[in-house]
């Protein structure tokens, strides 16, 4: 009973993992985006699979914003905020939830627009692909043995052993049980 509280507890652990890092791949890996603008308010929202930003302008007459992102799949999981102050030379990116893997650039007046790796998570959205990918997991552990098990059944060889079982009931090779049908 422990034993498999532990496994349980591991396999969604492993699952929380590999959900940050499909996150943040989205995140380093994704397309940059860019917006062209003028002084003003506005939005820009895209809503993707994966990967998703909202960016919205403060600004009359100063160039400030808020960039909103939200990260992962099969749907977000993790997101973070990042003020972006476009007055200097150079954007100044401050994130909150987040770590800038690159920062924001202007040339002329097209942002690029930051990457950040999130890291609030979003409910339900971080159970779910917590879940999604544990239970990946637990199929990717457990195929192959199944599979096996299977083939060598139909094959009239020992399950555990592979030795050919004849009409015993138990093994004689390595000894184990062999249930008639299973
Ligand atoms: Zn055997």
């Amino acid at each position: 009973m422990k034993r498999r509280l532990l496994k349980l507890g591991l396999l969604i652990l492993a699952g929380a993992i590999v959900n940050i890092v499909v996150a943040w791949g989205f995140s380093v890996l994704g397309v940059d985006v860019h917006q062209t603008f003028g002084p003003g308010s506005f939005v820009f929202e895209i809503r993707d699979p994966g990967a998703s930003w909202r960016f919205t302008s403060e600004g009359e007459g100063r160039l400030f914003g808020v960039l909103t992102d939200w990260r992962g799949w099969p749907i977000h999981s993790l997101s973070s905020d990042t003020h972006v102050d476009l007055n200097g030379a150079v954007p100044i990116d401050r994130p909150s939830f987040g770590i800038v893997a690159s920062k924001s650039q202007l040339a002329w007046s097209t942002l690029t627009f930051p990457k950040v790796l999130p890291f609030r998570p979003i409910w339900p959205g971080f159970a779910i692909n917590t879940l999604f990918y544990a239970a990946i997991l637990c199929l990717l552990f457990a195929a192959p043995a199944f599979v096996r098990r299977r083939i060598r059944l139909k094959r009239g060889l020992c399950p555990a052993c592979a030795y050919p079982i004849g009409a015993s009931e138990t093994c004689t090779e390595c000894g184990r049980r062999l249930i008639a049908n299973t």
